[in-house]
């Protein structure tokens, strides 16, 4: 490290500071392997500043007492700054984690900037009930910020999950601090930055770097001044975090892992389906909650769209995450690395093989494909959040469908067929958080997010994110008042 290597501070209270003890860590490029920034290594410490700064913040500022539409416009500024620092950003998610620049700056981006319009504007416009009673009186609801969130991110879409957790606490008036993954701090600081620039008050969004276990990340799930939990991660850590908000009856939000499935039918459209499947597992190197990372063919059609959805991997441009041209970059660091490895090198031990793909040059994994492999093989069950897909045929819809839903997960699963009926049956059959027919990756902001199972508790969207983060008040008014 250099004096000119760059510092990455925590952002409490409105001021870039480090740690107290004057700790740091270091952030690895994963396509040079070599650090490139250091970063304020926070601890209990600094979480318990970043909440006091929020509580004050909360308690006492003007973040949630102001309209709606004030705190709006100040969202639709952070959004204006958000796409005109698209370069800074953009980069720093690629330099942290290897995603390539093309879908860092070009997808996630744009989509923080729209989680920002989208919450602002669903706030502004969201409605609440009046219920009129029998009895002379009516009832109304009003939804109240619900206080200081902790917002403890992963960091396959570092950006973009933050955002989408950020902006609907702050559109209802709640204030954050922020927990990004240690892998991936670097936009976190560029966004609190941003957000101050656009208007945010101090003490509204704090960052504060760290690990998870033993460090800020269980120093947030464990103070009782935090008044809600959001958490996108493992599922593992989404238990862990469970306990440690029960001792403090903390509601939390759970978006945890997957194992996809993805069912193509005989009937599908067989472009359709080969493009959208390899898009499901390849994209961001198959680092995705949502990946399909289990594709279940029909067999008549097994032979032929396996050998097109091979070439097709085959034919994805694996390298440096900052050429535009970059379809599959690195894994997200050394120790992911070894995770994915680990179910590479297990494929064949497990009884399967490998039709295509296996390891690459420094922390790649090039795009595989696996087959012949047994229900009960590691790489079949688990979620391997890599490149690599494990592909099966199957004869009956009724099998499709059993097999689908023979995990622990249920976040997502895709369907490709040209059948309508068969398209809706099989949709309400699946057990998933969201079903994708004949596309995948598709989003509108107003419907659920989350999962059943092991992939989550509760849903995030639209009046979603407005449940859990506010608290729904019944207010019931005499319209005629008589004593009691
Ligand atoms: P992770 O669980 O290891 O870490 C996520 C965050 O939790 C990090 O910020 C980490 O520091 C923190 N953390 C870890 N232990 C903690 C503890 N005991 N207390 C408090 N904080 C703690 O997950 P990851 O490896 O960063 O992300 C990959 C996982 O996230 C995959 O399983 C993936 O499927 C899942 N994911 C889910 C969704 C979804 O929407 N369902 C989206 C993206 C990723």
């Amino acid at each position: 490290m250099t004096s000119s290597t760059p510092f990455i501070p925590h952002l409490i209270d409105g001021e870039p500071v480090g740690s107290a003890s004057g700790a740091r860590f270091d952030t690895v490029d994963p396509y040079t392997r070599e650090p490139w920034a250091q970063v304020a290594l926070g601890g209990a410490e600094e979480a318990a500043r970043a909440v006091a700064a929020a509580r004050r913040a909360f308690d006492h500022g003007p973040w949630p007492r102001m309209g709606f539409a004030e705190r709006g416009a100040i969202l639709h500024r952070l959004a204006d700054l958000v796409e005109a620092h698209a370069d800074e950003l953009g980069g720093a998610d690629t330099a942290d984690m290897g995603k390539p620049l093309r879908d860092s700056r070009g997808n996630d981006v744009p989509r923080s900037a729209l989680n920002f319009r989208f919450f602002a504007d669903h706030a502004r416009l969201s409605t609440g009930d009046a219920l009129p009673m029998d009895s002379g009186h009516h009832a109304y609801t009003r939804f109240e910020p619900a206080g200081v969130v902790a917002a403890i991110a992963p960091w396959n879409f570092p950006l973009m999950l933050e955002t989408w957790k950020i902006a609907p606490a702050l559109a209802w008036g709640n204030t954050v601090v922020l927990k990004p993954a240690e892998d991936t701090p670097a936009s976190a600081s560029i966004l609190a930055r941003l957000a101050l620039e656009a208007g945010v008050p101090a003490g509204v969004l704090n960052v504060v770097h760290g690990y998870g276990p033993d460090s800020a990340g269980q120093a947030l799930t464990e103070d009782p001044r935090v008044d809600r939990i959001t958490f996108t991660g493992e599922s593992g850590t989404g238990r862990a975090i469970s306990r440690a908000a029960a001792a403090n009856l903390t509601p939390v939000s759970l978006e945890l892992g997957g194992k996809g499935a993805n069912l193509v039918f005989a009937d599908a459209d067989l472009d359709t389906a080969v493009s959208w499947s390899i898009r499901a597992i390849f994209a961001n190197a198959g680092q995705v909650c949502l990946a399909g990372s289990r594709l279940y063919v029909q067999r008549p059609v097994y032979d032929e769209f396996l050998e097109r959805f091979a070439a097709a991997a085959d034919a994805l441009v694996v390298g440096d995450p900052k050429d535009p041209g970059t379809d599959v970059g690195p894994l997200a660091s050394y120790e992911h690395y070894l995770k994915v490895r680990g179910y590479v090198e297990g494929v064949e031990a497990d009884g399967g093989k490998l039709r295509t793909g296996g390891l690459g040059d420094g922390w790649v994994v090039r795009p595989t494909v696996v087959v012949d492999v047994p229900g009960s093989a590691r790489v079949y069950r688990e979620e391997v959040f890599g490149p690599v897909v494990v592909v099966r045929p199957f004869d009956t819809e009724a099998e499709a469908v059993g097999l689908a839903n023979d995990t622990r997960y249920g976040l997502n699963a895709m369907l490709f067929t040209e059948n309508l009926s068969r398209a809706h049956r099989v949709a309400a059959a699946l057990k998933a958080g969201t079903v994708w027919a004949n596309c995948f990756f598709i989003r509108d902001l107003r419907a659920p997010f989350g999962g059943v199972g092991d992939s989550g508790v509760g849903r995030e969207g639209g009046t979603f994110s407005r449940e859990f983060f506010t608290e729904p008040k019944a207010v019931v008014m005499a319209i005629a008042p008589v004593p009691a």
